[in-house]
């Protein structure tokens, strides 16, 4: 019965994804009616979200069992986000190098019709490096948890329920009627994802059809695709690059397993990050996947996924770089910029922290680019005009971005799982897939 339910999501998705795509790219506008079956389904994801991430939190960390297990865990998974990150951030700044996107480039300015995410690109206008970690510092240690939650900002969440379960587990006999309570609560969440995951065929058939339909179809799309062209193609070129070499290398050496299945396992994961563009809103099925499909330890998978969804982000940092040396590129001749071998590790490091800083959700690595323009020194001017000319395509790299951000967090759980000490006896066993 399970895995009759499995297919029939996974074929389902399959078939959404391709029927959303055909039908918003055939008839455009009139599709732009269906995106509300889209956000339904997005709705009934964010709303398992803050439970999803405290209780699984607090279940891998009760299963991982005592404090230096939680570190060695904790240590590997932080080791493998900042260095693979850094690595995907090295595979765009080579390839923007090498293809230059920018020279020659004529502006193709587009308008933001986004209010909210024009107040976000505005408030952070003019941030430093400095103002970006104080910003993170602020947003691990907010005043209030249940606000944090209310807002859906998972990072104070994470750190919350991570000091509250390691609390838990030290207590003894008064911490065990709490954690048995996290672990059944653990539990019914992640049964109602499965529910949840019975409406995804339909919400990402409305995601996708009606993205394209606000977008004007296919043609529309065609025209955008056409004036930012080499940008979009050195970033797509850069993520496959990152997705299809990089990442299932480590994930056939460090991880132990055979890429193309651990790949196929995931996919469900992959197609709602492609229709969501949100890691956090992709979060409940990434975890799913991985511990049922892929049969990653539960304490391993429960406790590093929140945060790599959250913190790990592969495909935004490639973006970044692309971005920020495309802008570059585009306006050395109107506003005499020279990105010396300073500038570029300039931008490799702030990309690497933006990418850190950016939220799981659409468009925050627009935002949080901001950062790295700043930094490098671009004129007020510079920055403004080249944010309007990639605007127009960001939507599109942002859904492939996520993909790659969810890839990023899945190989992860894998290495992590390798180098985690062994599972304490109520974690699930690891079935090597090779
Ligand atoms: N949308 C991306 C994510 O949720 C973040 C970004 O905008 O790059 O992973």
């Amino acid at each position: 019965m399970e895995g009759r339910g499995q297919r029939f999501i996974f074929y389902g998705i399959v078939a959404g994804v391709l029927a959303g795509g055909l039908c918003g790219w055939i008839f455009g506008e009139p599709m732009a009616r269906v995106k509300f079956l889209g956000e339904l389904f997005l709705h009934a994801l964010f709303l398992l979200i803050v439970p999803l991430v405290f209780f699984s939190m607090i279940a891998g960390i009760a299963s991982l069992g005592d404090v230096r297990k939680i570190g060695r865990t904790g240590g590997a998974a932080l080791t493998y986000y900042a260095l693979t990150t850094l690595a995907a951030v090295f595979v765009g700044l080579l390839l923007v190098n090498v293809i230059q996107p920018g020279r020659g480039f004529q502006e193709h300015a587009a308008a933001l019709t986004d209010p909210a995410l024009a107040s976000r690109i505005e408030e952070s206008m003019g941030k430093t490096p400095a103002d970006a970690l104080k910003d993170i510092l602020f947003s691990i240690f907010p005043k209030n948890i249940l606000d944090a939650a209310a807002r859906q900002q998972i990072l104070p969440l994470i750190v919350f329920a991570l000091v509250f379960g390691g609390v838990l587990t030290t207590l003894g006999k008064a911490g065990k009627p709490v954690l048995d309570f996290c672990l059944g609560a653990n539990e019914a969440v992640m049964v109602m994802v499965r529910l949840v995951m019975y409406a995804a065929p339909v919400g990402i058939f409305g995601l996708v059809a009606g993205r394209l339909g606000e977008q004007g179809g296919g043609a529309a799309v065609g025209r955008e695709l056409a004036a930012v062209g080499w940008y979009a193609s050195t970033v797509l070129l850069g993520l496959a690059v990152h997705a299809l070499v990089v990442l299932p290398l480590l994930l056939y050496f460090l991880g132990r397993r055979a890429p193309h299945r651990y790949a196929a396992g995931v996919a469900p994961a992959l197609l709602t990050a492609f229709s969501t563009a949100s890691s956090s809103a992709t979060l409940p099925v990434t975890i799913r996947s991985i511990t049922e499909r892929n049969r990653v330890r539960s304490d391993v998978a429960t406790f590093v996924l929140p945060i790599g969804a959250t913190v790990n982000m592969d495909g935004t940092g490639l973006y970044e770089a692309v971005a920020a040396v495309f802008i570059g590129q585009a306006f050395a001749v109107a506003a005499g910029i020279h990105i010396g071998l300073g500038g570029m590790l300039i931008i490799a490091v702030t990309a690497t922290l933006a990418a850190i800083g950016a939220a799981g959700i659409p468009e925050a690595g627009l935002v949080t680019m901001l950062i790295v323009l700043t930094s490098v020194g671009y004129p007020q001017e510079v920055i403004t005009a080249g944010m309007a000319s990639i605007l127009s395509i960001d939507w599109l790299l942002d859904r492939c971005r996520t993909t790659v951000n969810v890839w990023g967090d899945a190989v992860g759980a894998a290495v992590v799982e390798r180098w985690a000490p062994p599972s304490s006896p109520d974690s699930e066993p690891h079935e090597a897939a090779n």
